[in-house]
């Protein structure tokens, strides 16, 4: 009997740390500090192109993974930019700038937006994501790769030991 080396492959939950960079050098997101991030690779839990960049990494590989904007979070488009009569809201609703709120497409499905400033008279919102247009690069470690169970196959997403089963 010989240990199989463990390598990233779909329907395997995966545990990574990882740095997430932009351009500037801005350290955007991390795990240092903090748990490392479990996920069901092939279940669509992290951006599409970085889960194929990790397919196939070992446990204890590092890999730096660079994505364009178009295959991370799109292109900035200047039309998600729209500004908004402060009235088009209700008067009772705290609108923050740099936080999100959510619209409603016209089929009723929750679109994220983010408050970019807010007067008396207008809100001005971008649907773009926060990270749209930026280059981003991540420094990605394999720590552990372990079969899904069934139960975490058919919800398409790992279920990590602190969380509530959903
Ligand atoms: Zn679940």
């Amino acid at each position: 009997m010989s240990a199989e080396r463990q390598v990233v492959r779909s329907g395997k939950v995966v545990t990574i740390d990882y740095d997430l960079r932009l351009d500037s050098g801005e350290v955007v997101d991390t795990t240092e500090g903090r748990e490392p991030l479990e996920y069901l690779q092939g279940g669509g839990e992290i951006i599409p192109a970085l889960e194929e960049a990790i397919e196939g990494m070992a446990v204890g590989e590092s890999k730096r993974i660079v994505l364009e904007a178009e295959e991370a979070f799109g292109e900035y488009d200047p039309r998600g930019r729209l500004a908004i009569p402060r009235e088009q809201f209700p008067p009772d609703l705290d609108l923050i700038p740099n936080t999100e709120l959510y619209l409603r497409d016209s089929a009723g499905n929750p679109v994220p937006a983010y408050i970019v400033s807010v007067t008396d008279t207008e809100v001005v919102l971008d649907l773009n994501h926060p990270l749209a247009g930026e280059r981003l690069t991540f420094d990605v470690t394999v720590r552990n790769v372990r079969d899904a169970t069934p139960e975490e196959l058919s919800h398409g997403h790992a279920h990590s030991g602190d969380e509530p089963i959903h």
